[in-house]
């Protein structure tokens, strides 16, 4: 009788030890599948939106791809980056055309910049604002996320030097044009060049009077 007394509080016991440690170690478990997620889901999320670009509806971070930052070595065929693909489709065809006769003298059209989406303008002229000292500086060099012609679609940046010197040589012959002095990598589409020339240029863009809307 007591043998199997002891034997009844020994497996009691064991079943009871064995209760608690299942307990135990499914409390953490229901605890932390049931109440971590929400803080660790919602702690990270509303610092990052928060942080640079809260007037950004629905876009989280630094601008990226999608606002048309260039990865190195895109060219004017490039079909997978904003950049080149938002292009306005006129210009894109006359860059193309451009390229593809400039290949024949071993010359290739990088794109340093192409269409920019508004948020990507307005920190490019944070950026200015910042390295020239003032709007006035940096106006001659970045315009507004209003008044850019990368916003719309109708500029290109087109790199590098041997590209930039054929298109001066030749552009006008595709309705590419240089619209500024101080921009020679800038080119923009204006159909009547193909017959009549390039229209003179500004000095820089605080000449151009579409930067003064
Ligand atoms: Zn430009």
């Amino acid at each position: 009788m007591i043998r199997t007394r002891r034997l009844t509080v020994v497996c009691l016991v064991v079943v009871a030890a064995a209760l608690v440690a299942a307990l135990v170690h499914r409390l953490p478990k229901a605890s932390s599948s049931s109440s971590s997620p929400p803080p660790s889901a919602a702690a990270p999320s509303p610092p990052r939106g928060a942080a640079p670009h809260a007037s950004r509806s629905g876009h989280r971070g630094p601008p990226d791809a999608d606002d048309g930052v260039v990865p190195d070595g895109v060219t004017v065929f490039d079909d997978a980056t904003a950049a080149v693909t938002k292009l306005d489709p006129g210009l894109l065809t006359a860059l193309r055309r451009a390229a593809t006769a400039a290949a024949d003298d071993r010359v290739t059209f990088f794109v340093n910049s192409g269409w920019r989406s508004p948020a990507y303008q307005n920190q490019l002229l944070r950026e200015a604002v910042a390295e020239y000292g003032s709007e006035d500086e940096a106006a001659r060099w970045v315009a507004t996320a209003v008044t850019s012609p990368h916003v719309a679609g109708d500029a290109v940046d087109i790199g590098r030097t041997a590209a930039a010197d054929w298109l001066a040589r030749h552009g006008a012959a595709y309705g590419l044009c240089r619209i500024y002095d101080n921009e020679p990598w800038h080119y923009e589409l204006r159909g009547d060049a193909r017959d009549h020339g390039c229209p003179q240029r500004y000095a820089d863009p605080t000449e151009d009077p579409r930067m003064r809307r």
